[in-house]
């Protein structure tokens, strides 16, 4: 892997804790999902290790605090710089560890920049308030403050983006930050600290704990009085327990969770947009996206129109390693990803829905599967009421807009959704309707730093991206003074 970087020095193993590059007891594998190879060996952190890059985390938080809101910014603004400079690197990693097509990675890599760029500036606008007195010798400020340590745990699907969407946020707001990534991508997470290093964010403000052990470090997390802050991405399951751990000390909590995106094309919308469209929110990272849509209503109408577009774009896609030019579906991360995606197939077909397109696990020793399509989906089927996270489009037939609108509400998710339509009242009431934190109509593709991104129901809690954002690394207090 070195060997394809431009400035191999980006490639780091250890951890990174209180501006110190620390091995652990041991190591673990980083495998290459596109061919099953190992590319390198990662510090395994214990549990102590994290509690001691917390106490790190927390001492530097308090001088960090003290700078300037422009100061902050200068610092992640070359962080920031840092990141495009090494954009082809940074995507070559990734890719390597995470299997998404180059292009997407570096894609990636663009917009989990974003977040430092955007919350940097926001830094210098974190404004208070004054409220008009109570009595005529009160005066009331209202002042924001950084909450203190944050502790992030994050996935292997968006590697870098999922870490700068907290770690900006947190520290444009003062805050300090201890990220554990996950074990399937942690050198997408060391090299965002090798950057940070050298932008000049000083020791102990934004540290890196590589561990195998998720529940270790996810319960030190919890259970330490020093971390205020815990902001989680990754499954409902998972951040249900997390939730658990973090009541004992009432800890202020943002999760990301899981979904179950319907994608709903009505009579009147433009099938060539809307076939674009689901292709793009679909097939995207293979399928393994919180927002990809896991359910595509169509219109009876358009139903068989629809269909056949699709399979045919979806059909050309090309399957292979991610650093192969012309790749647009890399691996999948892993071979119970493709157990899942083969057992989401079988089950359909028991239950008498037709694959039009795939259905099977492509040749070569990753772990690569043919994009699917599936006609004649219906709620009896797994993928109705499970996240599928792979490449596999199920196409379910409707009649009716309220009855679409219950089948889409119909489930304990409320992450990302779409509709395709032209009629005005009509994406107006739909829009509305849709029990979602983010609705897409006519796109397919809705994540931007510039809006807050979130899910409802069972998807989490908290906005991350957006001015909204940095509320979540905040806290308010309320100055009652008498003049
Ligand atoms: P995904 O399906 O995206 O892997 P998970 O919720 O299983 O979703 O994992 C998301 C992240 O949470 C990963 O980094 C994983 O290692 C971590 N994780 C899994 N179980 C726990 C746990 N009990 N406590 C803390 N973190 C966990």
């Amino acid at each position: 892997l070195k060997s394809l970087l431009k400035d191999p020095s980006l490639l780091e193993t250890r951890a990174y804790v209180n501006g110190q590059w620390q091995t652990g007891q041991g190591t673990f594998d980083v495998t290459n999902p596109a061919r099953g190879d190992v590319i390198a060996e990662v510090a395994d952190l214990s549990r102590d290790e994290a509690a001691a890059a917390i106490d790190a985390a927390y001492v530097a938080q308090k001088e960090w605090a003290k700078w300037t809101g422009k100061e902050r910014a200068g610092v992640m603004r070359k962080w920031f710089d840092l990141m495009i400079e090494n954009q082809d690197d940074l995507a070559t990693i990734m890719t390597a560890e995470q299997g998404k097509p180059l292009a997407e990675a570096k894609g990636e890599i663009g917009y989990g920049a974003s977040f430092i760029e955007f919350f940097g500036e926001e830094a210098k606008r974190i404004y208070g308030e004054t409220i008009p007195g109570h009595q005529r010798d009160k005066r009331i400020t209202v002042m924001k403050q950084p909450i203190g340590v944050a502790a992030s745990i994050t996935p292997w699907n968006f590697p870098t983006a999922m870490i700068t969407r907290k770690a900006a946020p947190a520290l444009a707001a003062g805050c300090s930050f201890v990220g554990r990534p996950a074990k399937e991508t942690p050198l997408s997470a060391t090299v965002l600290a090798v950057l940070a290093e050298r932008a000049g964010i000083p020791a102990g403000v934004f540290n890196i704990v590589t561990s195998s052990s998720a529940s270790q470090i996810g319960k030190e997390f919890c259970e330490n009085p020093k971390v205020r802050k815990l902001t989680f991405t990754g499954s409902t399951e998972v951040g249900r327990i997390l939730l658990k751990q973090a009541a004992d000390q009432v800890m202020k909590c943002s999760m990301e969770l899981g979904g179950n995106a319907p994608f709903i094309v009505f009579d009147d919308a433009d099938l060539d947009a809307a076939v674009e469209g689901a292709i793009m929110c679909k097939f995207r990272n293979n399928g393994q996206t919180c927002v990809c849509a896991n359910r595509i209503y169509v219109q009876a109408g358009v139903y068989d129109a629809f269909a056949k577009k699709l399979a045919e774009k979806v059909g050309q896609m090309k399957v292979g390693d991610g650093l192969k030019d012309g790749t647009q579906l890399g691996p999948l991360i892993n071979a119970d990803a493709v157990d899942k995606v083969l057992e989401h197939i079988a089950d359909a077909k028991s239950k008498g829905a037709e694959v039009i397109l795939g259905g099977e696990q492509a040749e070569g020793t990753g772990n690569y599967i043919h994009p699917t399509i599936v006609t004649g989906a219906t709620q009896e089927m797994a993928f109705a009421t499970e996240e599928t996270f792979g490449p596999l489009a199920p196409l379910f037939k409707f009649e009716d807009e309220d009855d679409v609108i219950a089948l889409a509400n119909d489930t304990i998710f409320g992450l990302a959704s779409y509709f395709y339509a032209k009629d005005l009242s009509r994406v107006y009431k739909v829009a509305e309707a849709l029990e979602y934190g983010i609705v897409g109509v006519n796109t397919g593709i809705i994540s931007t730093e510039v809006a807050p991104f979130g899910g409802v129901k069972q998807s989490g809690l908290g906005r991350e991206g957006s001015h909204h954002g940095i509320e979540d690394f905040l806290e308010m207090k309320y100055v009652c003074l008498s003049v």
